[in-house]
């Protein structure tokens, strides 16, 4: 079994890079991929557990992107944490990150709500700061009743407080990927749209864009879409990559590996992404 997203207090998860390869090798995970959203920070932690753990230990990010008007999360996995180029665009990306985030906080006061930016930076463990911090403070400020609620009222996608990050495009994300020696996975396909979203031709449009592969194991998922997403992958001739999406703390009843209880990524999947990347080397 192999889990190829989790996410560490550099981002919106609870546990330190350390933790999370302890409990990889505490669940006798194959490998192990931290996925941080827009943000490189918890790789050196990470990949330093090495040592110490059987568990491979990929380093990986989750990059935050615009497509057909909407939030699409791209996975990067593989990549260099130390390539130049890559780190620089994401420095850029933290600071368009900081930009939306104080305009979000002066949208929700505009709307009555008096959060304010202090608040919501003392809830984040590190500098990266994201909407999983901003629905814990509507919940302290009593604004909401829940941070599910937060979404659904404030800062969803389609929430009256929701502002994008920058416009990164799925073409523009695989390509800064592949060149820090990686491979693209388009993230949690299901959860992008509502449920009629016809995806045969989009992702043909984001294989086209640079995508090797798509989540096609995602604990979200039901018994059906399970197997849409498989049969998607194997007609497209991308690779059914998964993961858990832990988020310790932030998301209850969710575990590395398996998620809710039933996911399980085949250790054969870490293999087609090796394969995938050694082809596309730039
Ligand atoms: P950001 O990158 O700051 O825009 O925040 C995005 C993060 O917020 C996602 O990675 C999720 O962890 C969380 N999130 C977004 N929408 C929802 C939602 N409807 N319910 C719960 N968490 C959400
Ligand atoms: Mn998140
Ligand atoms: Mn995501
Ligand atoms: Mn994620």
């Amino acid at each position: 079994m192999i889990d190829l997203h989790c996410h560490s207090i550099y981002s919106d998860g609870t546990d330190t890079p350390e933790a999370l390869a302890d409990l990889a090798q505490a669940a006798g995970l194959r490998a192990l991929a931290l996925t941080d959203h827009d943000t490189l920070e918890g790789l050196e932690r990470f990949l330093a557990c090495q040592p110490r753990v059987d568990t491979e230990l990929v380093p990986g990010i989750e990059l935050s992107c615009r497509f057909l008007g909407r939030v699409l999360h791209v996975l990067g996995l593989f990549i260099d944490p130390r390539d130049a180029a890559f780190r620089t665009r994401i420095e850029d990306m933290r600071e368009r990150r900081i930009d939306r985030n104080r305009a979000m906080v002066a949208r929700l006061q505009e709307m009555g709500v008096p959060v304010t930016w202090e608040e919501i930076a003392a809830l984040a463990p590190t500098d990266s700061v994201s909407r999983t911090h901003f629905a814990r403070a509507l919940v302290n400020r009593g604004a909401a009743g829940s941070p599910q609620d937060a979404f659904r009222r404030f800062i969803g996608d389609d929430g009256p407080a929701f502002i994008p990050l920058r416009e990164l495009t799925p073409a523009e994300a695989a390509r800064w990927i592949r060149e820090a020696g990686g491979v693209a996975v388009v993230a949690h396909p299901g959860r992008f749209g509502n449920r009629n979203f016809r995806w045969d031709e989009a992702m043909a449009e984001l294989k086209a864009a640079g995508m090797a592969g798509l989540e096609a194991h995602y604990p979200d998922y039901g018994p059906q879409e399970h197997r849409y997403f498989l049969e998607l992958a194997a007609s497209l001739d991308m690779v059914p990559s998964g993961g858990s999406d832990y988020h310790g703390g932030h998301k209850p009843g969710q575990y590395l590996g398996v998620g809710t209880g039933s996911l399980h990524v085949p250790d054969g999947v870490l293999d087609l992404l090796k394969a995938r990347r050694a082809a596309e080397k730039v």
